[in-house]
């Protein structure tokens, strides 16, 4: 498994700085759990972090409250239990922690709700009801309806693949898009395509129904 698109910088420092919401953080984490090159450009963030740390003079003595919060920040990391060795090598898991602690560990046994045409989606519970996160799963070889956003968009593959235009995105990549990007991902061939999606706006279809029965109809 090779990760050609990854997270950008600007939300990877958001994620390690904390500022980032519950909800698209899962979506970054997920990625970092399959993407050894993002997690190696976080460590990376994180030391420079560090370092700024150390030289500023407090005014004031840091309590040891503050420095432990302090700490746990910089030293949070995603689990990578499931990318490094405990899971049966041949067959990984589809969901990698964090994530599967909010889904449970097997896609196939989710209650998987219609969505269109033989595509499905599980909604997630997350704790900062900042935006919609959900599972979708995409049958092979059939479209998303064409749309753009109303917000962010953040979007991780975790099995099969999807054609944006040129751009294929398997395993573990990385997508974001926002109000500037109309799209229709197509799910690759072969298998259906599942993802992570953090939204915070609805997508905005266009000719949604048509769009939408489009892939039954054959036309
Ligand atoms: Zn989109």
């Amino acid at each position: 498994m090779s990760v050609r698109h990854h997270v950008s910088d600007e939300l990877l420092m958001d994620y390690a700085s904390g500022s980032l919401g519950e909800s698209w953080s899962l979506a970054v984490s997920t990625h970092l759990a399959l993407c050894p090159e993002s997690r190696q450009r976080l460590a990376a963030f994180e030391m420079t972090g560090g370092a700024l740390l150390d030289d500023i003079e407090p005014t004031q003595p840091a309590s040891d409250d503050e420095w432990q919060k302090m700490r746990a920040l910089l030293q949070a990391r995603p689990d990578h239990a499931s990318v490094n060795g405990t899971q049966d090598q041949t067959r990984p898991a589809v969901l990698p922690e964090p994530l599967r602690s909010y889904a449970g560990g097997d896609v196939d046994a989710l209650k998987w709700k219609p969505l269109g045409p033989g595509a499905y989606h599980f909604p997630i519970r997350t704790g900062d009801g900042e935006a919609n996160v959900r599972l979708l799963r995409i049958p092979a070889g059939k479209p998303v309806p064409e749309h753009t956003h109303g917000g962010r968009e953040l979007t991780v593959v975790l099995s099969g693949y999807f054609r944006d235009g040129e751009d294929v995105f398997r395993r573990g990549d990385f997508e974001e898009a926002d109000e500037d990007l109309t799209h229709q991902p197509i799910a690759g061939e072969g298998e259906d395509c599942i993802c992570l999606a953090v939204t915070d706006a609805p997508l905005k279809f266009k000719s949604w129904l048509v769009r939408l029965v489009q892939p039954v109809l054959g036309i």
